[in-house]
């Protein structure tokens, strides 16, 4: 029987985050997890300042692919509009195996199946035993099934299904597009152009709704990659993968215990854009600074809107480009150089 401080099960950004740290702090922290990293998983990868802020990550060392937006492109029917903020895009397959590694946490593959109290902590499947217990196993976390799900049952109105494909493509147009409501679709489709040759596009909605409309995701899709191939992917080609997850609901229980849950396993992606690496890193690290410093663990400060920190970024570009007495770039055209780290 292994024993630990802190036993974390999942690796990916939510139990990373928070075995950096507690590491940091040096506790005796184990994360579990049922895959071998570097990891497949399913996401654009388009993550905002305030993640690479909040893991002190300085954007011109990552060590892998990360491309820099200067400006959302939004398409609502016929209005396209510029949205002048900077936002990063990563590829999930290198920032997940990279930041759980640099959390220097010991990492062993293991599925975890059964959860038992025991005296003040927990026996995970007879070969684990902890005092705390962090669940970041994503939507279909084990912490949350066996210990939390009875007290936040999830609202199906608020489950997200999702198609993507990321691939090695040699794109021209460096912006990261957004469309919503397209073809009736009750969510948006993405395309996030990667550094160096990489590009994710997908498409995600709300389940329910999506079932109204008669139209399945599949259908979408094909509408989808064929406006593509007339304008900005021609000749990519794509088998698409689903995945699915929740919205920010109602969240009443998010400590029970030693033990808590973060991330996709909690139900924590922005109900406006379904961002989920931005809540699934700040609730690692509450979960980790309440084990830390015996204090309650608290999502007040887990935003469930993206606008909001879309908003900030544009007041924060506007006003930096003022003390640098230099104009906003502007918001025309996306060009396939200076790729590392365009600021203005
Ligand atoms: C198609 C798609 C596109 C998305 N695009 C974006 C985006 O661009 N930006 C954004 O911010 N968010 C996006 N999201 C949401 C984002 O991917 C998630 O919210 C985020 O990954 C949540 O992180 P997490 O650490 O909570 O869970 P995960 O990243 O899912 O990590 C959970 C880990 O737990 C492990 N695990 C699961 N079960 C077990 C078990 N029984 N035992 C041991 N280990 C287990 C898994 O292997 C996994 O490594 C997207 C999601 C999808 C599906």
């Amino acid at each position: 029987m292994r024993s630990c401080e802190v036993l974390i099960v999942g690796g990916g950004p939510a139990g990373a985050s928070a075995a950096w740290r507690l590491k940091r702090a040096g506790a005796d922290v184990l994360v579990l997890d049922r895959e071998r990293f570097p990891r497949l998983k399913l996401c654009a990868g388009w993550i905002t300042p305030e993640v690479m802020r909040e893991l002190a990550i300085d954007v011109d060392s990552y060590p892998h692919r990360l491309l820099t937006f200067p400006r959302l492109r939004v398409h609502v029917g016929r209005v396209h509009l510029p949205v002048a903020c900077i936002q990063h895009s990563i590829r999930r397959y290198e920032f997940d195996a990279w930041l759980l590694e640099r959390s220097g946490a010991p990492v062993e593959q293991h599925i975890v199946r059964h959860i038992r109290a025991e005296g003040e902590g927990y026996r995970i499947d007879d070969a684990y035993r902890c005092r705390y217990l962090i669940g970041a196993g994503g939507t279909r976390c084990p912490v949350y099934r066996e210990l939390f799900r009875e007290l936040n049952p999830r609202a199906s109105d608020l489950q997200i299904v999702t198609l993507e494909h990321e691939i090695e493509y040699e794109w021209r147009d460096a912006d990261c597009h957004l469309w919503f409501f397209d073809q009736g679709l009750p969510g948006y489709t993405w395309y996030v152009p990667k550094e160096r040759g990489w590009l994710n596009v997908g498409i995600g909605a709300i389940a329910e709704r999506l079932k109204r409309t008669g139209r399945d995701i599949r259908t979408h899709w094909a509408g989808f990659a064929a406006k593509l191939a007339t304008d900005l992917a021609p000749g990519a080609l794509y088998d698409p993968t689903g995945y699915s997850y929740y919205l920010r609901g109602r969240v009443d229980v998010v400590r029970r215990d030693n033990a808590f849950i973060t991330g996709d396993a909690a139900g924590l992606a922005t109900r406006d854009l379904g961002e989920g690496i931005g809540p699934a890193v700040r609730s690692g690290l509450r979960a980790a600074q309440a084990i830390l410093d015996d204090r309650p663990y608290e999502l007040g400060d887990v935003t469930g809107l993206s606008v909001s920190s879309i908003a900030r970024s544009m007041v924060s570009r506007f006003l930096h480009a003022g003390r640098a007495g230099r104009r906003v770039a502007p918001v025309e055209g996306g060009t396939a150089d200076g790729l590392r780290h365009r600021d203005q």
